[in-house]
C-alpha cells in the first residue's frame, strides 16, 4: 500500500471515529449531585439542612424529575446500559458523616429515594462525627443506599506528592486506592469499583493507578452533566452546598440543559 492511501484510509478512520464520539456526547447528559452533610437547623458550605434537603426534592418532583441510582449513570456511561429517561438525577453523598444515618437516612426511607454514599473505610465505626459499619449496612439493607470508594483516608494527593518522594507517594496512592477497596469489599460484601476523588484531586497518574486498582469509574467535582465521551475516571458532579438553600438549587441542577439543546 502507498502512503497516499495509507494516508486517506487514516484520514476516514478519524473522521469516522469523531462522527461516532460526538453522536454520543450529544446524549443529553444526567446531573450527578453531591452533598457532604445534613443538620436539622445549622448550614454550611457542605452541610445542608434537612429542611432544604425536602424542599429540593420537592422542587425535583414539582420539575418531574426523577431521582435515578448512580449505577444507572455508570452502566449508560460504559456503553452496558441504555440511555437515562429525560429529567433524571443522580444524589450521591461523599465522606460517610453519622448525619447520613440520623438526617438522611429517615427522608430517603419515607421519600423512597436512592442514593450512592462514598465512604473513607478509615473513619468508619471509629471517628466520633462517621457512621458506623452496622449503620451503613442497615442502610444498604433498605436497597436504598448503595456504597462505593472515596479512598482509604481521604488524603489531599497534591499535598502528599509534594511531601514524599516519589517511590513512597506511589506507594502511598497504592494503598490509598486498594486498600479502600478490599476493606470495603470485606466488610460490605459488595463489589467496590469506582471512586470519588478526595477534595476532586485527580489526574491522569491518579487515574492510570486508579484503573490498574481495578477501578472502572472515577468521579470528581467538575460541575456540569455526566454524559457519554466524558472522561470516565473524572465523571463531573454537582457539588450542592448548604448555601444554595432551595432558591439556588434549579440553577445548579439545570445548569448544563443549554448543552442538551434547551428545555
Ligand atoms: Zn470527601
Amino acid at each position: 500500500m502507498n502512503y497516499f492511501r495509507l494516508g486517506v484510509l487514516v484520514v476516514f478512520a478519524a473522521f469516522f471515529s469523531i462522527i461516532g464520539s460526538s453522536s454520543r456526547a450529544a446524549e443529553p447528559g444526567v446531573p450527578i449531585l453531591v452533598y457532604h452533610r445534613f443538620d436539622p437547623g445549622k448550614f454550611a458550605l457542605t452541610t445542608v439542612t434537612t429542611a432544604d434537603f425536602l424542599g429540593q426534592l420537592d422542587w425535583l418532583d414539582q420539575h418531574d424529575y426523577h431521582v435515578i441510582p448512580l449505577q444507572s449513570v455508570a452502566a449508560w456511561l460504559d456503553g452496558r446500559a441504555p440511555q437515562p429517561a429525560a429529567r433524571s438525577v443522580v444524589i450521591t453523598v461523599d465522606d460517610g458523616h453519622e448525619s447520613v444515618y440520623t438526617q438522611l437516612y429517615p427522608i430517603i426511607l419515607r421519600r423512597h429515594v436512592k442514593v450512592t454514599l462514598f465512604i473513607y473505610p478509615s473513619a468508619i465505626s471509629r471517628a466520633s462525627y462517621a457512621l458506623t459499619w452496622d449503620q451503613i449496612r442497615e442502610m444498604m439493607k433498605s436497597g436504598l443506599v448503595d456504597v462505593q470508594s472515596h479512598t482509604y483516608w481521604h488524603p489531599n494527593f497534591n499535598h502528599e506528592r509534594k511531601r514524599l518522594a516519589p517511590d513512597d507517594y506511589r506507594k502511598f496512592v497504592d494503598v490509598q486506592l486498594l486498600r479502600s477497596k478490599q476493606v470495603l469489599e470485606q466488610k460490605l460484601n459488595v463489589r467496590i469499583d469506582q471512586i470519588a476523588w478526595p477534595y476532586g484531586i485527580h489526574n491522569p497518574d491518579l487515574e492510570s493507578e486508579a484503573k490498574q486498582a481495578g477501578y472502572v469509574m472515577g468521579y470528581a467535582f467538575a460541575g456540569g452533566f455526566a454524559r457519554p465521551g466524558s472522561d470516565q475516571m473524572a465523571v463531573p458532579r454537582i457539588p450542592i452546598s448548604g448555601w444554595a438553600h432551595v432558591k439556588g438549587f434549579p440553577a445548579l441542577v439545570e445548569q448544563d440543559v443549554a448543552r442538551d439543546g434547551g428545555e
